[in-house]
C-alpha cells in the first residue's frame, strides 16, 4: 500500500482513537521507511533498558509495570550521567497516543549500555545505577524476573518484543550470504544486504511447550529441568526441528525427555512470546499419555518427572500465587525434588498448570 495513502488515511482520523488496521498500517509504514520514523524519534514514548535490565515502576493495582518516558525526559535524565540514547540503539515496539499533541507517536524500545568505571574511581557502576533508577522514579530489574513477575501479558510481549529485536540487531551484522555489512532499519524489523538485494528478518525459533495429564484427566505429569530452583516442576518444552508441524515437535520432546509415546497432542491456541536465551515462540499444546507407562527420563535435560494429583498441583499453584517471587524456595536439598513451586505467572507454564489445576483445562477447545 502506498504510504501516502496511509498517511492521509492516518492523518484524517480524528482523536477518537485509532482502528486496529490504521495502527498496523501506520507501524508497517514506519518500519518501511526510515526518514518518517527518525522525524518522528524527537515525539516518540520509550522504554528502556540498561545493561538489559528494563526500567520498572510501580503499577496503581500494587503490581509492577514496564515504565513509559518522553524522548524529552529521557534526553534530560540520561544526559544528566552521560548516558545517549539514539535511534541506532532503539527498536519500534508499537504506536501509542501522545495526548498532550493529540497525535500518535512510536512507542520504541532504547537499549543503553554503561561502562565499568575504572578500577581506582570510588564510584561503583551499580551505586551509579541506583542513583539513576531514582533519577527516573524507578528501578532496573532482571531481564528474566520482569518477563516472569509483570502482570499483564500485553508488558511481557512489548518486553520480548524490545529484547529480541535489539539481540537480534546485535547479532544480525552481516549478509550470511556473501558478508557484507547489512543495512539494519532504523526499526530493527529488517536488514538488507546491498549486494545480494536480500532482506533478512528477525529470527526466532518455535517451541512447543506441553501439560501432559493421564487418560480421566485427574493427574498431570509435571517435570523439574536441570538446574532449576529448588522445589519448582513444570511442563516439558523444546524446540522444533526443521521440518516438523508444532504437534510433532511435542510428541518427540515427551518421548525424548521421559522415555514415553503420547496417545494424543492437541493444541490450545494459546502461545507466548519468549526473549531468553534467544527469540523463541512458545505454542502451548495438551498431551494425554498413560500414568502405567514406565518413565524413563532423560538426565541430560531433566532431573525429575513424576505424575501429580490435581490437590498437589493446586497447593503449588497458591504457593506460587501467594509468592510471587519464590523467596520460599526450600533451602533444604531433600526437598529439592519435592513440587512445592510451578513457574511464575509471566510464565505460559503457569498459565496452562493454571487452567487445569482449575479444572478449565478440558473447556479450552
Ligand atoms: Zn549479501
Amino acid at each position: 500500500m502506498p504510504g501516502r495513502l496511509i498517511l492521509r488515511r492516518f492523518f484524517s482520523s480524528s482523536w477518537n482513537g485509532m482502528s486496529y488496521v490504521e495502527k498496523v498500517r501506520l507501524l508497517d509504514y514506519w518500519k518501511l521507511h526510515d526518514s518518517k520514523l527518525l522525524g518522528d524519534f524527537n515525539k516518540s514514548q520509550l522504554l528502556l533498558m540498561i545493561d538489559k535490565k528494563p526500567l520498572i515502576v510501580g503499577a496503581e493495582n500494587g503490581g509492577m509495570t514496564l515504565m513509559v518516558n518522553s524522548h524529552a525526559e529521557l534526553k534530560r535524565k540520561l544526559g544528566d550521567y552521560g548516558l545517549v540514547f539514539e535511534p541506532a540503539n532503539s527498536c519500534l515496539l508499537d504506536v501509542v497516543p501522545n495526548a498532550a499533541n493529540k497525535d500518535f507517536v512510536p512507542l520504541l524500545g532504547t537499549s543503553v549500555r554503561t561502562v565499568e568505571p575504572p578500577e581506582d574511581s570510588p564510584v561503583k557502576r551499580e551505586d551509579v545505577m541506583k542513583m539513576l533508577a531514582t533519577t527516573l522514579g524507578g528501578r532496573f530489574m532482571d531481564l528474566r524476573m520482569a518477563m516472569l513477575t509483570l502482570a499483564e501479558e500485553r508488558q511481557r510481549n512489548l518486553l520480548a518484543t524490545f529484547q529480541s529485536l535489539m539481540r537480534w540487531a546485535d547479532i544480525y551484522r552481516r549478509c550470511p550470504k556473501c558478508g557484507t555489512a547489512l543495512k539494519m532499519r532504523l526499526s530493527k524489523s529488517a536488514a538488507e544486504c546491498t549486494y545480494c538485494v536480500r532482506v533478512y528478518y528477525p529470527t526466532f525459533s518455535p517451541v512447543a511447550i506441553t501439560l501432559i495429564t493421564d487418560p480421566t484427566d485427574e493427574f498431570a505429569l509435571l517435570v523439574r529441568h536441570k538446574g532449576s530452583v529448588n522445589g519448582v516442576y513444570t511442563c516439558v518444552a523444546g524446540f522444533a526441528h526443521s521440518g516438523e508441524t508444532i504437534a510433532d515437535c511435542a510428541k518427540r520432546e515427551i518421548a525424548e525427555e521421559i522415555g514415553v509415546e503420547a496417545k494424543s497432542i492437541r493444541s490450545l491456541g494459546l502461545s507466548q512470546p519468549w526473549p531468553m536465551p534467544d527469540s523463541s515462540l512458545m505454542c502451548a499444546h495438551h498431551a494425554v499419555c498413560n500414568m502405567g507407562d514406565e518413565i524413563d527420563v532423560c538426565f541430560d535435560e531433566l532431573e525429575s518427572a513424576r505424575w501429580f494429583s490435581r490437590e498437589e498441583v493446586a497447593k503449588a499453584l497458591k504457593r506460587t500465587i501467594e509468592d510471587p517471587m519464590l523467596r520460599n524456595i526450600p533451602r533444604d536439598m531433600a526437598q529439592r525434588q519435592e513440587l512445592v513451586y510451578i513457574p511464575p505467572q509471566g510464565a505460559i507454564a503457569h498459565r496452562l498448570i493454571k487452567l487445569w489445576a482449575e479444572n478449565k483445562f478440558k473447556a479450552i477447545k
